[in-house]
């Protein structure tokens, strides 16, 4: 029987592909926590949206690439929900201009791995440590953590080089607590979207609709937020539980050679 009291954290859940992962897992009856950093907005249309539902969710503000943050976050959905089941380390950002991997900026560099690296590394350690006397206290059974990376992990971009080294650093972070949190019972998996439609991307449509219909990918449409969610849910709801350290291709294609 399902679990009806089952706990998600999303972060970077106010837009794009968090808010497709949060309405998901809400509408399969997990309690959903939304963090956000500055768009309350936006982060109470997604809470509203999983209510109306019938779901249950709050939003949590925190910079995931802040230490106290990440404390902080952590605490109070500690003390919103008693537990974490599911850790989804979705927030990113995209380097605000897209420069010459010759002229990038230290400043940009670390505003991007802060976000995209360092924070999800760091509140992945320290929700670990929750979930492991969470699983010894039987609170929790099957939990897991789930980091969304991007193609950009094996994909050269020399334009946006600081995205590129953050999202492949998340591939052997996965790795890593994949390797480390099995005796435990938790797995770890990494889900590699494409190209999807989200805010960061309406920068670029015009590029990426030219390429999509010149045949970038086998499947010729842009990838929607669901598409990705409908990966985190099968992990998150245990379809996989032999696999760990796994990355889920959501790309319409993208990552294979074709001839
Ligand atoms: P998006 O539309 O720009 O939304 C980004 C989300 O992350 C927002 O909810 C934002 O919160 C949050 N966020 C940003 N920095 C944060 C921080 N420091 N702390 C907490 N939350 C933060 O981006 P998206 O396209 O949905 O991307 C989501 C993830 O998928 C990212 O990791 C991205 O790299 C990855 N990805 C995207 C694509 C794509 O084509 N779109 C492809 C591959 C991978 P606010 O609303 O408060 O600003």
């Amino acid at each position: 029987m399902t679990d009806a009291n089952r706990v998600a954290l999303v972060t970077g859940a106010s837009r794009g592909i968090g808010r497709g992962i949060a309405g998901a897992l809400g509408a399969k009856g997990w309690r959903v926590a939304v963090n956000y950093r500055g768009n309350a907005k936006a982060a109470q249309e997604t809470v509203s949206a999983i209510q109306a539902d019938g779901g249950t969710a709050a939003a949590f503000q925190a910079d995931i690439g802040s230490a106290a943050d990440r404390a902080r976050l952590v605490k109070q959905v500690l003390n919103a929900y008693g537990r974490i089941d599911v850790l989804v380390n979705n927030a990113g950002v995209a380097p605000s201009q897209r420069i010459d991997v010759l002229e990038m900026t230290a400043e940009s560099y670390e505003r991007v791995m802060d976000t995209n690296l360092k924070g999800p590394f760091f509140l992945t350690q320290q929700i670990a440590k929750v979930m492991i006397d969470l699983l010894q206290a039987g609170t929790i059974t099957t939990p897991k953590i789930i980091n969304i990376s991007s193609i950009s992990a094996y994909t050269s971009s020399p334009n946006r080089g600081e995205y590129c080294l953050s999202k492949a650093g998340m591939s052997m972070m996965t790795l890593l607590f994949a390797d480390r949190l099995a005796e435990y019972g938790i797995n770890v998996y990494e889900v590699r979207p494409g190209i999807i439609a989200t805010d960061m991307t309406s920068t670029v449509t015009e590029k990426y609709d030219n390429l999509i219909a010149d045949g970038l990918t086998p499947i010729r449409r842009w990838g929607q937020p669901e598409d990705v969610a409908q990966a985190v849910v099968a992990l998150a709801e245990n379809y996989l539980p032999f696999s760990t350290g796994e990355v889920i291709n959501v790309d319409g294609g993208f990552h294979f050679r074709r001839l």
